[in-house]
Parts: structure tokens; sequence; C-alpha cells
């Protein structure tokens, strides 16, 4: 009986006596090992009622246990649901009245509080600890070690991933056994994954990235992983020499460059670095090379269409650019209707096998941006260079319209982030009497130097038109960011929004 991503990332485990996990205490766990708990965890499951369809959603930390039931679900043909777990218990609220999980798996710190909540959805909760402990464990104990996987359909639905809420209001992304698979098999060719590597892998396993672009790589591929429960600068220092690849946030790349213990000798062994869910600067990607010899490879992804671009893995890697569409993904940029030309912005629209069924139990959102055609209007503003790379410009929510002009705010970021003294830049729009908005700049100084906002602003007048001029800017310690890297101009917007009406 098929069930195309069991049958792909987990069956292939069966008997494999090298390491699928290397954690940091030193221990290991073969892929053998690995397909053994998950047969008992999806028995376990089992027991306590799931049904194929079901979803599972999970909020705990990262562990061997914790993938193991990404594992499960997919066997019982379930629909895995995991949610980041820095949200609190009016978000959960929200996630599990949205997708009525039939269970809900949590740490056991946050079950007294979290029992409620399950209960109010009608989802069964369980625990599991982030050292693998807990209920789900107990029950998973003494269970069969071998499971014979639900029968699915490609189209049939693998996980329901939430936005990252960025823009707004999180959205369930409807993935199918085909949508995941798609993008592992052109991941692994175009980035040459084998059984050779090994990943390091400190991305949480809640979000797209570090759940399926590397971890169905990986186990697509035959690979190991340095499986790292968060990005701890010590432990990665530490295990860089064994691996071979690693993928990650801009801001890991940023951390290891501040730590002088960083030197080319660690990462010898290294063949390919990579870089997603947020913009890497240019001077981060130099940087790096000028320190490593590695230039990290950028690429474009978000959680309702996995992958859509990589720069190449054998011609230029671009800085500032995230490469060109991947096989069998088309991609265009679109303006009034029409593609623009090189050059020029538009918003970036997406289509292939990659592309997710829509927005669970939001059929409004789901007709507002995904096309009958089945193209996906990503909210991205972007544009092609004169060799087709792609540039993400910034976001269609984040572009600010001042006197009824169109400003871009990675335009103006990029003059801020080169004037003396600035580490990096914010820019957004805040509502102004005059102009509808007006461009607010939020400045970050390098360590040690105290920015005159003002002076900043004045250095860089002469090369904008003045509606791009930011009207005033803020220093801040840092930008406000997310667990992925992703700077939350909503946040900037909601705390600076009275800046221009006082
Ligand atoms: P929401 O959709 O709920 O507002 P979100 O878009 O941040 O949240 P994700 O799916 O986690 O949720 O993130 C995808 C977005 O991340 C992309 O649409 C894009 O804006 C951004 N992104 C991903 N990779 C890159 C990159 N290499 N450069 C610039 N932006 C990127
Ligand atoms: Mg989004």
């Amino acid at each position: 009986m098929p069930n195309p991503l069991y049958d792909a990332l987990f069956a292939p485990l069966e008997g494999r006596t090298s390491d699928l996990l290397i954690l940091p205490d030193g221990s290991r766990l073969s892929g053998d090992a690995f397909l053994r708990l998950v047969a008992r965890q999806a028995h376990a499951l089992r027991a306590a009622g799931v049904e194929p369809g079901d979803r599972i959603a999970v909020q705990v930390g990262k562990s061997p246990e914790a993938l193991a039931v990404y594992g499960a679900s997919v066997a019982l043909g379930a629909v895995f649901l995991p949610l980041n777990t820095a949200y609190t218990a009016g978000e959960i609220d929200y996630f599990l009245g949205n997708a009525t999980p039939r269970i809900f798996l949590c740490d056991g710190t946050k079950a007294e509080a979290l029992a409620p909540v399950a209960a109010a959805h009608g989802a069964r909760l369980m625990v599991l600890n982030a050292d693998g402990s807990g209920e789900m464990s107990d029950l998973a104990e003494g269970q069969p070690e071998a499971i014979t996987a639900a029968d699915r359909a490609p189209e049939d639905l693998a996980a329901l991933l939430y936005t990252s809420g960025t823009t707004g209001r999180s959205k369930g992304a409807m993935l199918s056994h085909a949508n995941l698979l798609s993008n592992a098999a052109v991941l692994a060719d175009l980035w040459r994954f084998t059984e050779a590597d090994v990943l390091l892998h400190a991305l949480p396993i809640f979000h797209t990235h570090g759940l399926f672009v590397a971890c169905n790589t990986l186990l697509l591929t035959g690979g190991a992983m340095i499986f790292l429960p968060g990005f701890d600068l010590g432990a990665v220092l530490r295990l860089l020499p064994q691996a071979t690849t690693m993928m990650g946030v801009p801001t890991f790349y940023t951390r290891l460059l501040d730590d002088p213990r960083f030197a080319r000798e660690l990462t010898q062994g290294m063949r390919l670095f990579i870089s997603g869910s947020a913009p890497l600067l240019a001077e981060t990607h130099l940087a790096f090379e000028e320190r490593t010899g590695h230039r990290i490879l950028e690429r474009y992804g978000m959680t309702e269409t996995n992958m859509n671009t990589s720069n190449p893995y054998d011609g230029e890697r671009r800085a500032g650019t995230v490469g060109f569409p991947l096989p069998g993904v088309e991609l265009r940029i679109m303006a009034e209707g029409a593609e623009v030309a090189p050059g020029e912005v538009g918003v970036i629209e997406v289509r292939g096998p990659n592309v997710f069924g829509g927005y669970w139990q939001m059929p409004e959102k789901t007709a507002e941006e995904l096309r009958p055609d089945g193209w996906f209007i990503t909210g991205d503003l972007g544009m092609r260079d004169a060799e087709g790379y792609v540039q993400i410009v910034g976001r269609q929510k984040d572009l600010v319209i001042s006197g009824g002009f169109n400003v871009y705010p990675k335009e103006v970021e990029l003059l801020l982030d080169e004037a003396p003294g600035v580490l990096e830049s914010a820019v957004v729009g805040l509502p102004h009497p005059d102009f509808g908005e007006a461009v607010f700049a939020v400045l970050v100084p390098r360590p040690g130097v105290t920015l005159d906002a003002e002076a900043v602003l004045a250095s860089i007048a002469d090369r904008l038109a003045r509606y791009k001029q930011p009207k005033a800017a803020v220093v801040l310690a840092e930008l406000p960011r997310n667990t992925m890297g992703k700077v939350q101009k909503a946040q900037l917007r909601a705390d600076h929004a009275g800046w221009f009406s006082r």
C-alpha cells in the first residue's frame, strides 16, 4: 500500500546502521533505531485514537523523539502540525481552534496551563519533554517496532504548517505528500546531497526551513544530521568540523562572524553553507567569503511553497539575490496584470508541484492568494537582474505609499546601512496627516558607536528623491526579530504609530 512520503523518507531507514542523528552530547541514533522509534510512537498514537486525516499538533522542544512524531504522523496517514515553541496559551488557543487536532502534544512544563485550551477544542493533551521523556514516550514503550504505513494518495495532506504571522494572523498551509516530496527531490539533486553528507542542523523543526528543507532532504538522501536544540555558538564551533553542510538563517552567519574563534580551519570539511528565511546582507555574504573562502548559497522559500529559488551550486552565487527558480517551479514578477521587465519591481508569483493546496478553513484568503490556474501570489516584491537572478525587494505589505508615491523600504535601508556607524536599519511607513504615510527609519548603531539619527538622515538626503527620504528616525539597540530572524515590521509600525500625529 503506497504512502508516498513514508515510502521515500522513512521506509528506507530500515536496517540502516549508519547514524541519522548526532546529538551535542556525542550520542548517536542510527537510521534503524530512529525508524523503530517512529513505529513505536505511531502505535502509541493510534492507540490514542489517531486515524488517517487527523491533525496531530505538536509544540515541543527539538529532540529525536520530536522528529520521530513527524514520521509517526506520516506513517499513520495523519497531518503533522508543528507549532512554534514560543507561542503562548492565547496563541495556542487560536491554532487548536482553527485546526481542531485529535492530539495536542506539549512540553510537561506547559501541560497544566494548556490542558484547558486543548480540552476546549476537543484535543487530547499528551506530554513530550525536550529530553524525550513524558507520557508520549511511556505510551510508546513496549509498542511493536515495525508498522505498515497507512495508504495515502500523493494529493493527501501530510502537514498543516502555519505561516510565521509576520504580516498578519498565521494561516495554515495545507501541504500534500506530493508537495513535500517534489521539493525534497529537487533540492537533493540541486545541492548534491548524498549519504556521505552530515548537515549541521541548528534550526527549529516547527518551521518549513528546519523541518522540510533540511530534514526531508537529508532523509531522502541518506545523510546524517548534527541535531542541535538551538543555535548554541559553542556547540556549533565545536561540531562544525564534523559537518559537510549547514543550513541557517542570516543571524547564524552574523553570529559566527562576530566570534573571533570562528576560523577558516573549522570549515575545511564543509562543502556548502546555505542561507534563507530572511535576507542575507551582501556585507555578510562577502565577509563570510573573506573569512572562510566559502560563498554562502542564498535561497528563497515560504511556508506555502517550501522552496522557490536557489542560487546555483556550480555557477555564480550572487550576493543580494536568491538565484533562479528551482527546476519545475515557475516564477513570474507581475505588476498591473503583466510581467515586468528586468530591473523593474513587481509581485512575485509562483506555480509548480511545490505550491500548497490552500489555507485550512480560510476559503477567502485562499481565493485571494491562489489563482485558479495554480499561480500563488506570494506577497513578496521582487525583480530580476539582467542575468535573471531574482532579488527580493521586500513585502507588498511593507511598501510605503507616501504622498501617492511608492517607496520600497529596501532601497532606503541599503543606503542607511552604508552610512557611517550604522549596523543595520529598518524602514517602515507611519501614518502622516499630510502624506497619508511617511517614511520612518529605525537605526541600529555599530558596537560602541553613538548614532545621531538626524546626521544619518542628512548624510543620505542627496541620494534619494524627497518623497523617499525618511522624515524621522530613531536609534534602537536592536531590531525586533522572530526566531527565524525575520524583522517584525508590524511591531515597529505599532510601536511608533503616533509619531507624526503628535
Ligand atoms: P506570514 O505569511 O504569516 O505573514 P511569513 O511570510 O514571514 O509570515 P514564512 O512562510 O515563514 O512566513 O516566511 C516566508 C517569507 O520569508 C517569504 O515570503 C519572504 O518574505 C521571506 N524570505 C524567505 N527567504 C528569504 C530570503 N532569502 N530573502 C528575503 N526574504 C526571504
Ligand atoms: Mg507569508
